[in-house]
């Protein structure tokens, strides 16, 4: 695979050749296929469901999961497609990521042998669409404790009531995962809905000036009844929910710093075209220090998420190992769009040039999955002994 300029340090020259040949694969389609179409859908705020095939056809969609994987592989090779898309479009990588991660880890993870070999592969195939519902409107940070949806078991069959917001795939999704309080117990179970059931309704969040392919929904839930064949087993309470959340958190961490890349790739090809003073902006000494911080970042960022994952591939990444990389990278990929798009002058802004996406989408990478203030306190109690959430 050839190197490409945001990975100054060759972190690739890790992978295996078969795990290198897939993600050029991977960087081939989104070049060709992907960037052409991304800016236009992304200021249009709709999804580009003519991708799903080939995004399903490069074994993106779940490569975590043996029933759906293409050739075994590990968590870092996973981080590298994360980034190689995130590189490219940001939002197809989080659509990506909410179907392969979020909604088929759920399966995954809490799932029955049967419910995995049902939905899994034809998840993998892009047949069957999914989301993750989690967030509601008066608990995000607070989900584990203000999650307020219920369900009620009635016979053999579940009937879920209320909210969920900025679910991603939302209006979109064939079935979504509800995460509900069971009213019997007060633990928090899981639910394969599909979106078709009676009572299930998604409204799409308008307005957003980031991730504005990626389709985020308002749910209601108003008197579904769901079989009990749809609930999925193996989740008995929050931390079997959070158990998902620590297998997507890191790669949240490639997400952001793909995203960074792009970028300044952007930013480092519109400097030594642009002239000004009689030079390529690039041979200012002011806006080198822009770019070589930008570099610092992305190198640093880098390789921690590679070093996150080689510990997931080893078994011995914890809740605050992830957490600390999510905080970490999508702060420095903050500055560094920012620094990106200072670069840029005016051009910066225009979303033509390249760096006007990345720029906002830095935004939604920083809040979701874990704001920086959540991942700081799971740091923090894992340091110190103590929880200091309230
Ligand atoms: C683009 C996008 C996609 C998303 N996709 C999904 C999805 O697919 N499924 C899903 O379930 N959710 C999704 N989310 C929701 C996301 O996980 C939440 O936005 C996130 O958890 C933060 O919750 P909140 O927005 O309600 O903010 P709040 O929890 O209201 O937090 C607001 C601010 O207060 C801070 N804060 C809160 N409590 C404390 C505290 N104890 N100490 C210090 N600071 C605190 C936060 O860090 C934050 O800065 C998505 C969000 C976005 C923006």
């Amino acid at each position: 695979m050839t190197a490409f300029e945001g990975d100054f340090y060759g972190f690739h020259a890790e992978l295996t050749d078969r795990e290198a040949e897939s993600v050029a694969e991977i960087r081939q389609f989104f070049e060709t296929e992907v960037r052409p179409i991304a800016t236009d859908y992304w200021n249009r705020a709709e999804f580009p469901h003519q991708l799903v095939p080939g995004i399903a056809a490069l074994g993106l969609f779940g490569p975590e999961w043996e029933e759906t994987r293409r050739f075994a592989s590990s968590a870092v090779y996973q981080g590298w497609c994360t980034l190689e898309m995130a590189r490219v479009d940001a939002s197809v990588c989080g659509f990506t990521a909410v179907q392969s991660g979020l909604a088929m880890g759920s399966i995954g993870v809490g799932g029955s042998a049967a419910q995995r070999a049902e939905w899994l592969p034809r998840m993998a195939s892009g047949e069957v669409i999914g989301a993750f519902g989690l967030t509601e409107p008066l608990s995000g940070s607070d989900t584990a404790r203000g999650l307020q949806t219920s369900a009620t078991r009635q016979g053999d069959t579940w009937v879920l009531n209320g909210a969920k917001r900025w679910i991603g795939n939302g209006t979109i999704a064939d079935v979504v995962i509800v995460w509900a309080r069971d009213t019997a117990d007060g633990q928090v179970k899981g639910f394969i809905v599909p979106t078709t059931t009676p009572g299930f309704s998604a409204t799409k969040i308008e307005g957003k000036l980031s991730f504005r392919l990626i389709q985020n929904a308002d749910i209601v839930l108003d008197e579904v009844v769901v079989a009990d064949e749809l609930r999925l087993p193996n989740i008995r309470s929050f931390s079997d929910t959070a158990t998902v959340l620590r297998l997507t958190r890191a790669g949240v961490g490639w997400l952001a710093v793909g995203n960074a890349i792009g970028a300044y790739e952007a930013a480092l090809a519109y400097t030594r075209e642009r002239r000004q003073f009689g030079a390529p902006i690039g041979g200012h000494q002011l806006v080198q220090d822009l770019l070589v911080k930008c570099l610092a970042n992305i190198t640093a960022s880098l390789a921690m998420c590679v070093q996150v994952s080689r510990m997931l591939d080893a078994g011995i990444q914890r809740d605050e190992h992830s957490a600390l990389a999510k905080a970490f990278v999508s702060s420095r990929a903050r500055e560094t769009v920012a620094w990106a798009r200072e670069a840029m002058g005016g051009n910066g802004i225009v979303l033509d040039y390249g760096v006007a996406k990345p720029f906002a989408d830095a935004e939604a990478i920083y809040s979701f999955e874990g704001t920086r203030e959540m991942n700081t306190l799971i740091v923090g109690r894992a340091i110190t002994g103590v929880a200091a959430f309230v």
